[in-house]
């Protein structure tokens, strides 16, 4: 009923209240339990109330909850070394969600061209099916007219092509182009991977023309696919990447990371934040990375990740009018429905089974990274039901 709750009407959320979690369950107001392969959209990383993360938040909670950037903030200081020594960046800043990440990409990319002399190289070419986030700039950078419609005209310097069309993308490039953009594995537009040749024909453009490579991993990051990145997987590295969701484990935050070179224009001044690198985030961030580097920890993903592969092409096969193409890597799967795919969560939900759908049909699972093998196989087990009800039907 609209204009029954105060709130924005902008989300058609699914009547349910969740209490707490443990693991990978969620547990509703009226004692029900769901296992949670949503996990807050590829959030909940190590899960629900997982207690490491917990007891990093209290002990972080009794100190101090906020400083601003004023000051040095001790825990920003070793999150970033312990990012940059995993990565091919050199210098991060901290902020509060992906879209403002992805904005810190822009702005640095933008500001590279600009401290080189080269004020008028601001394009970003983007990639039809991105979502970068509902930020003016990042609905831009998405260029779905679905999330642009009705906010005035849309932010100057985005084109967007086709993925994997190499002589368009070769043609779209010109004096004006700052940076190329993309998801290594597409989340929103349905789990869809980027073929490896095309990242490395974007490198070496990028390299030919002086621009920029800009990863968003804000979903595919932090572990996600069975590297800690994304971009391990494929061989070529960026210049720019912007990460949140997983890193922060359910407290919001984010992270752009960088070149020094990529960053050199971001000098004092040209940019800021009063909540991002809080210190609260910031004790949460190094408690997510205290397990995700533990050793086996990823190769833990990877295993499981083949369990769900497995089970999900039998259930394909079982299932056929129900279940199509399996994509993704890792604990980042994607289903290719095949009938409405709003029909398949919903009868994954009367399982008690959660998932994320996404476009192009697909229904996402994004499991707590720490999903058992059992648990896997329980999740499984739910989908049969859900598709064997569908199939009946
Ligand atoms: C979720 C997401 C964003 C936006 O993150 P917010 O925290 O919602 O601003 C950007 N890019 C990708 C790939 C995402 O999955």
């Amino acid at each position: 009923m609209s204009g029954a709750s105060p709130l924005y009407n902008t989300f058609a959320r699914i009547p349910l209240t969740f209490e707490r979690g443990e693991g990978v369950w969620l547990i509703t107001d009226k004692g029900e339990r769901y296992l949670d392969f949503a996990a807050g959209v590829a959030v909940n990383s190590l899960g629900h109330a997982h207690p490491h993360l917990v007891a990093a938040l209290k002990d972080q909670a009794d100190k101090l909850w906020h400083v601003s950037n004023l000051y040095q903030v001790a825990g920003q200081e070793k999150l970033a070394e312990r990012l940059t020594a995993a990565t091919f960046a050199d210098k991060v800043f901290f902020s509060n969600s992906g879209a403002e990440a992805l904005e810190t990409a822009i702005k640095t990319a933008r500001r590279y061209h600009y401290a080189k002399g080269h004020p008028e190289k601001i394009d970003i070419i983007t990639f039809e099916g991105a979502f970068h986030g509902r930020t003016l700039a990042t609905i831009a950078a998405g260029g779905q007219a679905k999330y642009m419609e009705g906010f005035g005209p849309k932010a100057p310097g985005f084109v967007q092509i086709p993925a994997g069309d190499l002589d368009l993308l070769k043609e779209t490039i010109s004096d004006t182009t700052a940076a190329l953009m993309i998801e290594p594995i597409q989340g929103e537009g349905g789990v869809r991977t980027v073929d490896k040749a095309f990242l490395h024909a974007m490198r070496a453009l990028c390299e030919e023309h002086g621009l920029l490579l800009i990863f968003d991993e804000v979903q595919t990051g932090v572990g996600r696919t069975g590297t800690l990145f994304a971009y391990e997987q494929t061989g070529v590295a960026p210049d720019i990447m912007a990460i949140a969701k997983g890193i922060g484990g359910g407290f919001p935050m984010a992270a752009c990371l960088a070149t020094e070179e990529a960053a050199s224009g971001m000098v004092p001044g040209v940019h800021g934040t009063t909540f991002g690198g809080n210190p609260l985030a910031m004790a949460v961030g190094n408690a997510v990375l205290d397990v995700v580097l533990e050793d086996g920890f990823l190769e833990h993903v990877k295993e499981v990740g083949l369990v769900f592969k497995q089970g999900l092409a039998e259930l394909k096969d079982r299932y056929p009018g129900v279940i199509g193409e399996i994509r993704g890597e890792g604990l980042m799967l994607g289903i290719k429905a095949n009938l409405p795919a709003g029909e398949l969560a919903a009868a994954m939900r009367e399982e008690k089974l959660l998932s994320v759908p996404a476009g192009d049909n697909v229904i996402r699972l994004l499991p707590p990274l720490t999903v058992t093998v059992e648990e896997a196989r329980e999740g499984l087990a739910r989908l049969g039901r859900a598709a064997e009800k569908l199939s009946a039907a």
